[in-house]
């Protein structure tokens, strides 16, 4: 699958396609991509509301489209519950998780390492064991300072290539499709988070920026946990210029 250009105008594509044409341009890379990986193509779900987004239209694409949540010791307790309804409902999607023996308080003296540990490895793990040859990510260029450097269609890992097939959508139109698809979604939503992650470093805001919320008070702040910016691959990968 030919990687995104670089030179395309994303912000004229966020603005100017509406939203019944980002739903089709995602279904299309999904399909062009299941047709060319198959079973090689994987999504890596957070069980947020992207990655639901995304579920959902994976599964109109193909219901055998497998895919993998990395969860940590950290998780709210209702997101553990909404993981175990979803691979309840879902039997391909797989659960990675680290036991490594790390500090009870990295999150706080080394947020980086904490995430390296508790959610890089397993991903790569998840990526290893999958054998995935193209990945599926939630991830949408709108959604604050880290999120706008990416195309929907990358290889920053060599032998790896990277779909962001919401990249487009405005966080509107993700709870759009939700709605009118009548996809559940986690119930921390419903008490004002807008971006979901591990208990201790995410926070209810009412900043503008979707992703303030995470990591509140530390230099990670509105940040990454690392999959989206670490080399994936097992054993040594490369990354590679999108
Ligand atoms: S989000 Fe916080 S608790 Fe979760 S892995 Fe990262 S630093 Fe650790």
């Amino acid at each position: 699958m030919q990687t995104s250009s670089t030179s395309e105008n994303l912000a004229a594509l966020v603005e100017g396609l509406n939203f019944s044409q980002k739903v089709d341009r995602s279904l299309a890379l999904i399909r062009e991509a299941y047709e060319e990986y198959g079973d090689g193509l994987v999504v890596a779900n957070s069980l947020g509301k992207d990655s639901v987004a995304v579920w959902h239209l994976v599964k109109r694409v193909s219901p055998d489209i497998r895919g993998f949540i990395v969860t940590t010791r950290f998780k709210p307790a209702e997101t553990v519950v909404f993981m175990n309804q979803e691979v309840a409902r879902y039997p391909e999607l797989r659960v990675f998780r680290s036991s490594a023996a790390i500090p009870d308080d990295l999150y706080a003296s080394e947020p980086d390492r904490c995430c390296e540990v508790l959610k890089v490895e397993p991903t790569r793990q998840a990526i290893e064991e999958m054998k995935v040859d193209c990945w599926v990510t939630g991830l949408r260029c709108t959604e604050g300072r880290t999120r706008t450097d990416y195309r929907e269609v990358e290889q920053r890992d060599k032998g790896l290539i990277k779909l962001n097939p919401i990249l487009l959508w405005y966080e509107r139109e993700v709870w759009q499709y939700l709605a009118l698809n009548g996809v559940s979604v986690n119930p921390l939503y419903g008490v004002g988070y807008r971006s979901l992650g591990c208990a201790p470093c995410t926070r209810i805001t009412s900043d503008q920026n979707e992703r303030a919320g995470r990591w509140v008070g530390t230099s990670k702040c509105g940040g990454e946990c690392g999959i989206h910016t670490r080399s994936l691959k097992a054993n040594g990968g490369v990354l590679v210029n999108s």
